[in-house]
């Protein structure tokens, strides 16, 4: 019986289903992992629905900040960085998490033993992601993010959200166009975080002009797309420390897993569920 799905619009390419899928059967439940297409105009109604229907849900673009006036409460985090990832329900009370700070935090640990408490950031973006990640970074003790991102109001919002929670990492804006504003950024950073869209599709061009690599070699890259991207091409040629974005993507489901569960995943169960071809059974 399904009880457990993640929706959003599109949601086809999802690779939850098997990830989690394979938490759970390790635990003796067998696939109780689906997929549901929700439309942004149908969310408030499927919510209501999976009140009485589910016992956990993932979100994916675009309903992340929409889901947020219709849950009943929120976890601190979820409150912080404005941003819901997680459901979980009990007797029709609907809690909304946001596990994907965590994610990219855990994951920067598994792949590069970075830890975020004193580093220094450079996040391309300033979307959903970049936002729930950034502020995430900012509460655990980041030292410093500087965004660079296409509309630079959004970059604004997240540092200002940053500096109301009274938290002491140093936040900047450097508009992508600007040479030598990005070239000092990369130079003055630990980790280059890529979170825009750029890279999903295989004639993107690159967040930014990669050239601005090579005045910094003793960086980490993480991009949060799940490919090999530009960025990552040239990051390894350079010799970089880089990964795409699936450790992220396994440590945000764990993290939703165990909300779920009280239990604790097998992490290497869900990568190899990862692996498979996306999508899952319908819902
Ligand atoms: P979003 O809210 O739509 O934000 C998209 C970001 O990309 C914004 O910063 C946007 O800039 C930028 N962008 C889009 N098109 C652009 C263009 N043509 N030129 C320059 N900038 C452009 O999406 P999101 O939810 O943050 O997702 C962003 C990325 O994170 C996606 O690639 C997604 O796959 C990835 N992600 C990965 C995980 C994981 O677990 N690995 C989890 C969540 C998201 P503007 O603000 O100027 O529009």
């Amino acid at each position: 019986m399904i009880k457990y799905l993640v929706i959003g619009d599109p949601v086809s390419h999802s690779r939850s289903p098997k990830m989690q899928n394979a938490a759970f059967e390790k635990c003796g439940l067998s696939s109780p992992y689906g997929i549901r297409h929700v439309k942004p105009e149908e969310l408030p109604q499927f919510i209501e629905y999976a009140r009485n229907h589910f016992r956990g849900v993932n979100l994916t673009v675009p309903h992340k900040q929409m889901v947020f006036p219709l849950v009943d409460e929120l976890t601190s985090r979820a409150k912080c960085c404005k941003s819901v990832n997680t459901l979980l329900i009990e007797n029709g009370h609907i809690l909304g998490d946001s596990t994907d700070g965590v994610g990219l935090e855990r994951a920067l640990m598994h792949n590069f033993s970075l830890p975020v408490k004193g580093k220094r950031f450079f996040f391309a973006g300033a979307g959903g992601a970049a936002r729930a990640t950034a502020i995430h970074f900012a509460t655990a003790g980041a030292k410093s993010i500087t965004f660079a991102n296409r509309t630079e109001s959004k970059a604004r919002e997240i540092i200002n959200d940053i500096t109301a929670l009274g938290s002491d990492c140093i936040c900047s804006f450097v508009a992508p166009q600007d040479r030598a504003g990005m070239l000092d950024a990369i130079k003055n950073c630990d980790c280059i975080i890529q979170a825009t869209s750029l890279g999903l599709k295989d004639d993107d061009p690159p967040p930014f002009d990669l050239e601005l690599l090579e005045a910094n070699p003793a960086l980490v890259i993480f991009d949060t797309i799940y490919k090999n991207t530009k960025l990552l091409q040239r990051a390894k040629e350079l010799g970089i420390p880089c990964s795409g974005g699936k450790e992220m993507l396994i440590q945000q489901g764990a993290e939703s897993f165990r909300l779920w569960t009280q239990q604790e995943p097998d992490l290497d169960a869900m990568r190899n569920g990862f692996e498979l071809p996306p999508g899952g059974v319908e819902v």
